[in-house]
């Protein structure tokens, strides 16, 4: 199977690390196709938040995967703004942690790896277990993370920029249980991959992150 894409750059850290807008900068440096599988989680947390249903049971979780592949042709259901909110997000960590959820989500996620959409010169996954899991042969795996603090402020000044109402302290604390829970569970923990280069956003900015990463790419895989 020689034609299967193995362009591949793998990038996990924790919440509001800086990973996503890397991982979307890195994909339009490159020419390659970028999936936020963080979205494909939060999007089963809110569907089971819709439904009225609770995140940390599982048949309840596995009925919010049901709905979301029900819906995954529509163009805009993984771009839902509501997707974003910082519950969103807990419930997302509370269904993260159920294997069958994971299992459910591995082919989605590992088929967009090695078939990205038509013209792509290659795929960028961002996450938590995709240098480990998802895909642990990438050529290139990179691990973003940022000092605590600088997390909290990212994300609260995020959640503020869309008009939300998000304080420093919660955000701090929902980001505290979070990393928590994804760091603890036996599923998928978060952690670097043994080979994964690993990133200290804290002092750096967008461009030189870019940078950065651009290097690593540009001698790990057949880019230029
Ligand atoms: O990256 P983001 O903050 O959008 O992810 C939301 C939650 O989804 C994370 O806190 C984590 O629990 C879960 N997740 C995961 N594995 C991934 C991506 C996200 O467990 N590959």
């Amino acid at each position: 199977m020689n034609n299967l894409n193995s362009n591949i750059i793998a990038v996990d850290g924790p919440s509001a690390s800086g990973k996503g807008t890397l991982s979307r900068n890195l994909a339009a440096a490159l020419g390659f196709a970028h999936m936020d599988t963080g979205a494909l989680y939060r999007a089963v947390g809110y569907e089971v938040l819709q439904a009225g249903a609770n995140p940390e049971n599982e048949s309840d979780a596995i009925a919010g995967v049901q709905s979301l592949k029900s819906k995954l042709t529509q163009s805009n259901v993984l771009s839902n703004p509501d997707l974003r909110l910082d519950e969103t997000g807990v419930a997302a960590s509370k269904v993260a942690v159920i294997q069958s959820v994971r299992d459910a989500l591995t082919n989605l996620q590992r088929d967009f790896a090695k078939a990205p959409p038509a013209g792509a010169k290659g795929a960028i996954l961002d996450g938590r277990d995709i240098g480990t899991v998802i895909c642990p042969d990438a050529p290139l795996k990179l691990f973003v993370t940022a000092n605590e603090e600088v997390r909290a402020k990212r994300r609260t000044k995020e959640l503020q920029s869309k008009g939300l109402d998000a304080t420093y302290k919660a955000v701090l604390e929902d980001m505290r249980a979070r990393d928590a829970r994804d760091t603890a569970r036996k599923a998928a923990p978060l952690r670097p991959a043994g080979d994964a280069v690993v990133i200290d956003s804290s002092d750096l900015d967008e461009a030189e992150m870019l940078e950065l990463a651009l290097g690593y790419a540009k001698k790990a895989l057949a880019v230029s």
